[in-house]
């Protein structure tokens, strides 16, 4: 955050490189071109910078980060996201000391609270949960387990074998059971999909553990942090060589027939880059915030994030549309007079956010991928162009794989 100005005000960020011209940037040969400056694109470039390799960074937006950007709110001195909470978490110890290059990062364990029959609740499902919800007393993983052994749906296949959940329904009516299901994980994903949770793949709802004890954390990694000063200055930072030059505001569908690269790194939806050959739509989910502010008040909800999984409000029977609602003043403590926070809704349209993972997408994006594998000197690379939902320590490990694996480079060579 030192020549970066961290505020999302009129102007936005200043691209690092604005003082090249854009004819000169155009000008030049570049080793790698990378389209887009999220997680997956910034880590790509800063591998290549150290392997003393030039790299031009093509951002759309007028700022870099992807959806990781931050920024400090004017009216609260709050930093907040634009797209949304982001929380870092991660077993790999690759991914924990490569992010520890670019800034300081504080030990922060996430927790979320359900808003579930007028009661705030821990999500995931543990012991708490359960005794709020069903007014009981479990008190220890003994009885956890045996409370949740009576709710679990087995499946079993044709020869009367216990089989895989196939579809999110089940996952969840397999780890928690149909009444919690319908509490917190049919109506929540219904908002959030616009899809019956049986016709989604068994991966969105897998994201989601079920505790048998009173652990109250959201994830359950080794690794919990957030950047200090925030992931655009991590961002920045990993951006920030001599080799590297950062174009914003440019979509790179209007520069390709002009840039001049010998790879070509692609971060973007890998149907935009096919121009989406006439085929039906490959679905993305969008995200839509709506900001408020209270002042003089120390917090609006007792937690960083609370979900609110239901259809309609316990006391006024009022419609909830929105899916949760993030107050960024918890998160590593920041302090101001006033909190503001973002009601989040999910759309059809707009930015895309989250690969929809059902049959039919997933057959399209492999007729993607057939055509991704012939595109000579160009990689796919991150969330969008994998049509994959990553964590962001899987994003950048994926990033940094993939600088391994174009540079026959092995593990111990990594560490630059
Ligand atoms: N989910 C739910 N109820 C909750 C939280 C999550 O049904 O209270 C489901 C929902 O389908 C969601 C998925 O679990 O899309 C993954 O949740 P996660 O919090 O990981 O979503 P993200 O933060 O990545 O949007």
């Amino acid at each position: 955050s030192k020549r970066y100005p961290l505020r999302a005000s009129s102007t936005m960020e200043k691209s690092p490189t604005s003082s090249i011209r854009q004819d000169e940037v155009f000008d030049r040969t570049y080793d790698n071109c990378i389209v887009g400056s999220g997680l997956s694109g910034s880590t790509i470039a800063q591998q290549y910078a150290a392997l003393n390799q030039t790299c031009l960074v093509i951002e759309k937006r007028s700022h870099i980060g992807g959806n990781c950007y931050d920024y400090i709110d004017d009216e609260t001195t709050i930093r907040v996201s634009l797209y949304g909470a982001h929380l870092f978490h991660t077993n790999s110890e690759r991914v924990w000391e490569y992010v520890h290059r670019f800034g300081e990062w504080v030990n922060y364990e996430h927790r979320v609270l359900g808003k579930v029959e007028g009661k705030y609740v821990p999500i995931p499902v543990n012991i708490d949960t359960v005794n709020a919800l069903f007014d009981l007393n479990i008190q220890n993983e003994e009885e956890m387990n045996e409370w949740l052994a009576k709710e679990q749906v087995k499946f079993s296949d044709s020869n009367g074998n216990v089989r895989e959940a196939q579809n999110s329904e089940e996952v969840a009516l397999a780890r928690v059971g149909p009444r919690l299901y319908e509490l917190i994980f049919h109506p929540y994903t219904l908002k959030q999909w616009d899809k019956e949770p049986s016709d989604l793949g068994p991966e969105v709802l897998s994201r989601i553990p079920v505790r048998n004890n009173r652990d109250g954390r959201y994830f359950s990694d080794n690794y919990q942090a957030l950047p200090k000063e925030g992931y655009t200055s991590i961002i920045q930072n990993m951006l920030d060589s001599p080799l590297i030059t950062v174009v914003t505001d440019t979509d790179y569908f209007r520069v390709k027939d002009r840039i001049r690269c010998r790879r070509l790194y692609y971060t973007g939806p890998i149907d935009a880059y096919f121009n989406h050959l006439g085929w039906p739509k490959l679905e993305y989910r969008s995200l839509s915030f709506e900001r408020a502010v209270q002042h003089n008040t120390q917090y609006f909800q007792p937690a960083a994030v609370v979900n609110h999984p239901q259809r309609r409000d316990h006391e006024s029977g009022q419609e909830v549309d929105y899916t949760r609602i993030v107050e960024y003043k918890h998160f590593l403590n920041q302090t101001s007079d006033h909190t503001v926070y973002f009601i989040e809704r999910s759309t059809d349209e707009g930015e895309p956010y989250y690969p929809v993972p059902n049959a039919k997408n997933k057959e399209l994006y492999k007729r993607y991928q057939e055509m991704a594998r012939k595109e000579e000197g160009v990689r796919f690379v991150g969330r969008l162009a994998n049509y994959k939902y990553f964590n962001m320590d899987e994003a950048i490990l994926n990033a940094l794989e993939v600088v391994d694996e174009d540079t026959g480079r092995i593990e111990k060579d990594v560490n630059r």
